[in-house]
Protein backbone atom coordinates (compact mmCIF):
# COMPACT_ATOMS: atom_id res chain seq x y z
CA UNK A 1 0.00 0.00 0.00
CA UNK A 2 1.64 3.46 -1.03
CA UNK A 3 2.66 5.65 1.82
CA UNK A 4 0.00 8.63 1.78
CA UNK A 5 1.41 11.96 2.12
CA UNK A 6 0.07 13.13 5.28
CA UNK A 7 2.98 12.93 8.39
CA UNK A 8 2.39 10.04 10.56
CA UNK A 9 0.64 7.15 8.21
CA UNK A 10 -0.35 4.07 10.01
CA UNK A 11 -1.76 1.26 7.45
CA UNK A 12 -3.68 -2.16 7.38
CA UNK A 13 -1.43 -2.33 10.92
CA UNK A 14 -1.30 -6.12 12.21
CA UNK A 15 0.50 -6.76 15.91
CA UNK A 16 0.69 -9.16 17.83
CA UNK A 17 3.03 -10.54 21.22
CA UNK A 18 5.03 -13.47 21.36
CA UNK A 19 3.23 -15.94 19.12
CA UNK A 20 -0.36 -15.97 20.33
CA UNK A 21 -1.89 -12.59 20.81
CA UNK A 22 -2.95 -10.51 18.00
CA UNK A 23 -3.31 -6.85 19.41
CA UNK A 24 -3.95 -5.19 16.21
CA UNK A 25 -5.32 -5.88 13.11
CA UNK A 26 -5.57 -4.10 9.62
CA UNK A 27 -5.57 -0.72 11.62
CA UNK A 28 -5.13 2.35 9.33
CA UNK A 29 -4.76 6.08 10.17
CA UNK A 30 -3.28 9.62 8.79
CA UNK A 31 -2.60 12.56 10.90
CA UNK A 32 -1.45 15.31 8.47
CA UNK A 33 0.30 18.28 9.97
CA UNK A 34 -1.92 21.20 12.06
CA UNK A 35 -4.44 18.64 12.75
CA UNK A 36 -5.49 16.73 15.82
CA UNK A 37 -6.77 13.13 15.59
CA UNK A 38 -7.93 11.36 18.32
CA UNK A 39 -7.63 7.57 18.99
CA UNK A 40 -10.41 6.26 21.28
CA UNK A 41 -10.84 2.77 23.02
CA UNK A 42 -11.26 0.93 26.34
CA UNK A 43 -9.35 -1.15 27.98
CA UNK A 44 -7.53 -3.64 26.04
CA UNK A 45 -8.58 -2.20 22.80
CA UNK A 46 -5.16 -1.83 21.53
CA UNK A 47 -4.15 2.15 22.20
CA UNK A 48 -0.77 1.36 23.68
CA UNK A 49 0.03 -1.18 20.78
CA UNK A 50 -0.58 1.37 18.61
CA UNK A 51 1.63 4.08 20.09
CA UNK A 52 4.22 1.16 21.05
CA UNK A 53 4.11 0.52 16.99
CA UNK A 54 4.85 4.08 16.19
CA UNK A 55 7.54 4.75 18.52
CA UNK A 56 9.32 2.14 17.64
CA UNK A 57 9.19 0.50 21.07
CA UNK A 58 7.14 -3.14 20.75
CA UNK A 59 10.25 -5.00 20.59
CA UNK A 60 11.16 -3.90 24.10
CA UNK A 61 7.54 -5.75 24.98
CA UNK A 62 8.04 -8.89 23.23
CA UNK A 63 5.44 -7.77 20.27
CA UNK A 64 5.75 -7.28 16.20
CA UNK A 65 4.56 -5.91 13.67
CA UNK A 66 3.16 -8.59 11.65
CA UNK A 67 1.76 -6.74 8.27
CA UNK A 68 1.18 -3.19 7.55
CA UNK A 69 3.65 -0.07 7.97
CA UNK A 70 3.90 2.73 9.87
CA UNK A 71 5.17 5.72 8.21
CA UNK A 72 6.46 8.97 9.56
CA UNK A 73 7.39 11.66 6.75
CA UNK A 74 7.04 9.82 3.87
CA UNK A 75 9.98 6.93 4.86
CA UNK A 76 8.96 3.29 6.92
CA UNK A 77 9.92 3.51 10.11
CA UNK A 78 8.19 0.26 11.34
CA UNK A 79 12.04 -1.16 11.62
CA UNK A 80 13.66 2.02 13.06
CA UNK A 81 14.90 2.22 16.99
CA UNK A 82 12.88 4.87 19.18
CA UNK A 83 16.12 6.67 19.46
CA UNK A 84 15.79 7.22 15.25
CA UNK A 85 12.16 8.02 15.47
CA UNK A 86 12.55 10.77 18.61
CA UNK A 87 15.26 12.09 16.17
CA UNK A 88 13.05 12.07 13.21
CA UNK A 89 10.46 14.61 15.10
CA UNK A 90 8.27 11.64 17.13
CA UNK A 91 7.88 12.44 20.33
CA UNK A 92 5.51 10.90 23.52
CA UNK A 93 3.79 12.54 25.92
CA UNK A 94 3.40 9.66 27.94
CA UNK A 95 0.28 8.81 30.64
CA UNK A 96 0.83 9.65 34.12
CA UNK A 97 2.63 12.77 33.36
CA UNK A 98 6.20 11.47 34.49
CA UNK A 99 7.34 14.82 35.28
CA UNK A 100 10.12 15.23 37.99
CA UNK A 101 8.27 16.44 40.84
CA UNK A 102 11.22 18.28 43.30
CA UNK A 103 12.57 20.30 40.05
CA UNK A 104 11.46 23.64 39.03
CA UNK A 105 8.67 24.16 36.48
CA UNK A 106 11.69 26.08 34.43
CA UNK A 107 14.19 23.23 34.80
CA UNK A 108 11.81 20.43 34.06
CA UNK A 109 11.35 22.33 30.85
CA UNK A 110 15.28 22.35 30.39
CA UNK A 111 15.59 18.45 30.40
CA UNK A 112 13.06 18.19 27.99
CA UNK A 113 15.28 20.28 25.24
CA UNK A 114 18.09 18.37 26.36
CA UNK A 115 18.94 16.64 22.85
CA UNK A 116 20.39 17.99 20.02
CA UNK A 117 20.03 21.63 21.52
CA UNK A 118 22.38 24.44 22.33
CA UNK A 119 21.41 26.64 25.11
CA UNK A 120 20.15 30.08 23.64
CA UNK A 121 18.21 28.19 21.51
CA UNK A 122 16.65 25.96 24.40
CA UNK A 123 15.86 28.97 25.96
CA UNK A 124 14.13 30.77 22.80
CA UNK A 125 11.97 27.31 23.05
CA UNK A 126 10.82 28.13 26.39
CA UNK A 127 9.91 31.89 25.45
CA UNK A 128 8.17 30.39 22.81
CA UNK A 129 6.93 27.81 25.34
CA UNK A 130 5.71 30.16 27.94
CA UNK A 131 3.41 32.35 25.29
CA UNK A 132 1.56 29.03 24.54
CA UNK A 133 1.70 28.30 28.57
CA UNK A 134 1.57 31.63 29.85
CA UNK A 135 0.76 29.34 33.83
CA UNK A 136 3.97 27.86 33.31
CA UNK A 137 5.94 31.03 32.96
CA UNK A 138 3.42 32.37 36.25
CA UNK A 139 4.68 29.48 38.07
CA UNK A 140 8.49 29.17 36.33
CA UNK A 141 10.48 28.97 39.99
CA UNK A 142 7.73 26.89 41.47
CA UNK A 143 8.51 23.19 42.25
CA UNK A 144 6.67 20.65 39.75
CA UNK A 145 4.94 18.85 42.85
CA UNK A 146 3.18 22.13 43.72
CA UNK A 147 1.26 22.38 40.57
CA UNK A 148 -2.48 21.44 40.28
CA UNK A 149 -3.22 17.63 38.00
CA UNK A 150 -3.89 19.99 34.78
CA UNK A 151 -0.51 22.10 35.72
CA UNK A 152 1.49 19.40 35.47
CA UNK A 153 -0.35 17.76 32.15
CA UNK A 154 0.68 21.45 30.93
CA UNK A 155 4.66 20.92 32.12
CA UNK A 156 4.11 17.62 30.55
CA UNK A 157 3.17 18.60 27.16
CA UNK A 158 5.28 21.68 27.38
CA UNK A 159 8.34 19.31 28.19
CA UNK A 160 7.60 17.08 25.14
CA UNK A 161 7.44 20.30 23.00
CA UNK A 162 11.17 21.22 23.75
CA UNK A 163 12.39 18.93 21.88
CA UNK A 164 10.98 20.72 18.54
CA UNK A 165 8.83 17.20 17.13
CA UNK A 166 6.75 17.37 14.48
CA UNK A 167 4.25 14.83 15.55
CA UNK A 168 3.07 14.47 19.02
CA UNK A 169 1.46 11.68 20.75
CA UNK A 170 -0.70 12.55 24.16
CA UNK A 171 -1.29 9.32 26.16
CA UNK A 172 -4.45 9.90 27.96
CA UNK A 173 -3.93 13.75 28.58
CA UNK A 174 -7.03 14.05 30.82
CA UNK A 175 -6.36 10.98 32.91
CA UNK A 176 -7.30 12.00 37.07
CA UNK A 177 -8.50 15.45 36.01
CA UNK A 178 -12.00 17.67 36.78
CA UNK A 179 -13.63 18.25 33.91
CA UNK A 180 -12.39 22.57 34.50
CA UNK A 181 -9.05 21.14 33.82
CA UNK A 182 -9.79 18.73 31.07
CA UNK A 183 -11.21 21.91 29.38
CA UNK A 184 -7.94 24.30 30.08
CA UNK A 185 -5.50 21.48 29.00
CA UNK A 186 -7.98 20.49 26.03
CA UNK A 187 -7.96 24.78 25.01
CA UNK A 188 -3.98 24.15 25.01
CA UNK A 189 -3.81 21.17 22.41
CA UNK A 190 -5.87 22.98 19.88
CA UNK A 191 -3.16 25.85 20.38
CA UNK A 192 -0.78 23.54 19.48
CA UNK A 193 -2.35 21.90 16.84
CA UNK A 194 -2.94 25.52 15.36
CA UNK A 195 0.71 26.34 15.45
CA UNK A 196 1.02 23.22 12.61
CA UNK A 197 1.87 20.35 14.78
CA UNK A 198 0.17 16.60 14.09
CA UNK A 199 -1.18 15.45 17.04
CA UNK A 200 -2.50 11.74 17.80
CA UNK A 201 -4.54 12.16 21.00
CA UNK A 202 -5.18 9.02 22.82
CA UNK A 203 -7.58 8.90 25.05
CA UNK A 204 -10.31 7.34 26.93
CA UNK A 205 -12.62 10.64 27.46
CA UNK A 206 -14.49 10.75 24.44
CA UNK A 207 -15.41 14.44 25.35
CA UNK A 208 -12.11 15.69 25.23
CA UNK A 209 -11.47 13.86 22.14
CA UNK A 210 -14.26 14.47 20.04
CA UNK A 211 -13.88 18.43 21.05
CA UNK A 212 -10.68 18.58 20.04
CA UNK A 213 -10.57 16.26 17.00
CA UNK A 214 -11.16 16.55 13.08
CA UNK A 215 -11.02 13.32 13.04
CA UNK A 216 -11.77 9.86 15.04
CA UNK A 217 -10.93 6.66 15.14
CA UNK A 218 -12.47 3.84 17.55
CA UNK A 219 -10.89 1.14 18.23
CA UNK A 220 -12.21 -2.13 20.24
CA UNK A 221 -10.12 -5.42 20.94
CA UNK A 222 -7.52 -4.42 18.09
CA UNK A 223 -9.88 -3.37 15.46
CA UNK A 224 -10.61 -0.02 13.95
CA UNK A 225 -14.73 0.01 14.25
CA UNK A 226 -14.79 3.48 13.45
CA UNK A 227 -13.36 6.12 11.18
CA UNK A 228 -14.74 9.34 10.59
CA UNK A 229 -15.16 13.12 11.88
CA UNK A 230 -16.78 13.84 15.18
CA UNK A 231 -19.87 14.87 13.85
CA UNK A 232 -20.25 11.26 12.22
CA UNK A 233 -19.58 9.41 15.45
CA UNK A 234 -21.69 11.78 17.32
CA UNK A 235 -24.69 10.65 14.72
CA UNK A 236 -23.68 7.15 15.10
CA UNK A 237 -26.37 6.09 17.13
CA UNK A 238 -25.71 2.77 17.85
CA UNK A 239 -21.48 2.71 18.49
CA UNK A 240 -22.75 6.26 20.50
CA UNK A 241 -24.76 4.23 23.05
CA UNK A 242 -22.06 1.36 23.39
CA UNK A 243 -19.03 3.49 23.68
CA UNK A 244 -20.65 6.97 25.48
CA UNK A 245 -21.61 4.69 27.97
CA UNK A 246 -18.66 3.80 29.80
CA UNK A 247 -16.84 6.96 28.69
CA UNK A 248 -19.22 9.14 30.41
CA UNK A 249 -18.99 7.80 33.49
CA UNK A 250 -15.55 7.90 33.09
CA UNK A 251 -15.62 11.46 32.88
CA UNK A 252 -18.24 12.02 36.02
CA UNK A 253 -15.71 10.14 37.91
CA UNK A 254 -12.43 12.14 37.47
CA UNK A 255 -11.12 14.26 40.42
CA UNK A 256 -8.91 16.84 40.06
P1 LIG B 1 -5.20 0.11 28.36
O1 LIG B 1 -5.93 1.39 28.24
O2 LIG B 1 -5.76 -0.82 29.40
O3 LIG B 1 -3.70 0.24 28.45
P2 LIG B 1 -4.97 -0.43 25.54
O4 LIG B 1 -6.10 0.00 24.68
O5 LIG B 1 -3.78 0.44 25.59
O6 LIG B 1 -5.49 -0.71 26.99
P3 LIG B 1 -3.11 -2.54 24.89
O7 LIG B 1 -2.35 -2.36 26.16
O8 LIG B 1 -2.50 -2.11 23.63
O9 LIG B 1 -4.56 -1.90 25.03
O10 LIG B 1 -3.49 -4.08 24.79
C1 LIG B 1 -4.06 -4.69 23.61
C2 LIG B 1 -4.00 -6.20 23.78
O11 LIG B 1 -2.64 -6.64 23.76
C3 LIG B 1 -4.59 -6.71 25.09
O12 LIG B 1 -5.23 -7.94 24.82
C4 LIG B 1 -3.37 -6.91 25.97
O13 LIG B 1 -3.60 -7.94 26.91
C5 LIG B 1 -2.32 -7.35 24.95
N1 LIG B 1 -0.96 -6.95 25.38
C6 LIG B 1 -0.53 -5.68 25.63
N2 LIG B 1 0.78 -5.69 25.97
C7 LIG B 1 1.18 -6.99 25.92
C8 LIG B 1 2.44 -7.64 26.15
N3 LIG B 1 3.55 -6.95 26.49
N4 LIG B 1 2.48 -8.98 26.01
C9 LIG B 1 1.37 -9.68 25.64
N5 LIG B 1 0.16 -9.13 25.41
C10 LIG B 1 0.06 -7.79 25.54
Amino acid sequence: MPITDALLDVANLGVGYGRGTTALRGVSLSVPEGTVVSLLGSNGAGKSTLLRAICGTLPLHGGMVRSGHVAFDGLRTDSWSPARIVEAGVRLVPEGRRIFAGMTVEENLLIGGLRGAGRRSRRKRIAELYSTFPVLERKRQQRAVLLSGGEQQMLAIGRGLMSGPRLLLLDEPSLGLAPTMIAQVADVIGRIAEQGMAILLVEQNASMALRLAERVIVLRTGEAVFTGTADELRTDDALHRAYFGAAQAAVSGASA
